[in-house]
């Protein structure tokens, strides 16, 4: 049984699932989601949907139909999808405001470096080298095919994980974060920060491949005028054979691919919690069984 740490979630609880709309869903995803729901049904908190469409170079509007289906399929229902506007791709103006107001109270700069050249990967592809500050005095002017990075200072943050307990990391570890990619794409650093702060969740529930983003996004919210940082929660992953998380290639764990072969909602949601580690055997568990598992509570 996992025990949910209730002193550790916020009063009010709003928290939110928010897929990147760059693939198909698989079993990590479903897992994810059961844990979202789960803990959300267990804790009174809201259940906000976001599509985190703001990669447009890997967006596609067949993943967001399917993603859609997927959850309704699954009986994963959202609280809110505020409003009919829930994808991140409908709001550039907020991200925009964001990036002036970063501008007018920090240093941000125009930043020519590639990932190869720098050495820097993707914030949710897992391993992240550290950006080195290149072009931080070169005085690039803003143009097509550069993009804009602002100064974070060195400086620790420390935050009390629902699950991992007490954390430190420094904001400054990553080096300066991007907020607008060389395509002009606004980034995942930006949006999941800026969205988080306007949606009011106070809950972030995601898996531990992105705790190392945690700190960095806690100054950049402060940055962005946010009084109090959301709580985390990290959960562990679905690993394969190897001990590596599942990723999108994985298309034998697809949910499109099992929906095909015949898998039922409950037995694909009992799967992803077994595969996760919340349950001894894969015995099928309906939507509304998920609060089951985060209790009893503390
Ligand atoms: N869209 C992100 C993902 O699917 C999740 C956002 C976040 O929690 O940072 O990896």
């Amino acid at each position: 049984m996992f025990t949910l740490a209730r002193d550790r979630v916020p009063e009010n609880p709003v928290t939110r699932f928010a897929p990147s709309v760059t693939g198909w869903l698989h079993l990590g995803h479903v897992a994810h989601a059961a844990f979202v729901w789960g803990i959300a049904r267990a804790c009174g908190a809201r259940v906000v949907l976001r599509l985190d469409d703001h990669d447009r170079g890997r967006f596609r509007p067949e993943y967001e139909t399917s993603i859609l289906d997927d959850l309704e399929w699954l009986k994963l229902e959202p609280d809110d999808r505020y409003g009919s506007r829930y994808r991140q791709g409908e709001y550039g103006d907020r991200y925009a405001a964001e990036l002036t107001r970063l501008s007018s109270c920090y240093r941000t700069y125009a930043c020519e470096c590639t990932r190869a050249m720098i050495g820097e990967s993707s914030p949710q592809t897992g391993s992240v080298g550290a950006y080195s500050g290149r072009c931080r005095d070169r005085g690039l002017a803003r143009a097509p095919g550069r993009g804009v990075r602002v100064v974070v200072e060195p400086g620790v943050e420390k935050f009390t994980d629902v699950l991992l307990g007490e954390l430190h990391q420094d904001a400054a570890g990553g080096g300066d974060p991007l907020l607008v990619d060389r395509a002009g794409n606004w980034t995942y650093h930006l949006s999941v920060v800026a969205d988080d702060l306007h949606e009011g969740v106070n809950l972030v529930i995601r898996g531990e491949d992105l705790l190392h983003a945690t700190g960095r996004q806690i100054r950049l919210a402060r940055m962005l005028g946010r009084t109090s940082p959301p709580v985390f929660l990290h959960h562990q992953l679905i690993q394969d054979d190897p001990g590596n998380k599942l990723s999108k290639r994985d298309g034998a764990l697809g949910v499109r691919e099992l929906r095909a072969q015949g898998i039922t909602p409950e037995e694909l949601l009992g799967l992803a919690v077994h595969r996760v580690g919340l349950t001894a055997a894969p015995k099928p568990l309906a939507a509304d069984e998920l609060a089951g598992l985060f209790g009893p509570t503390e």
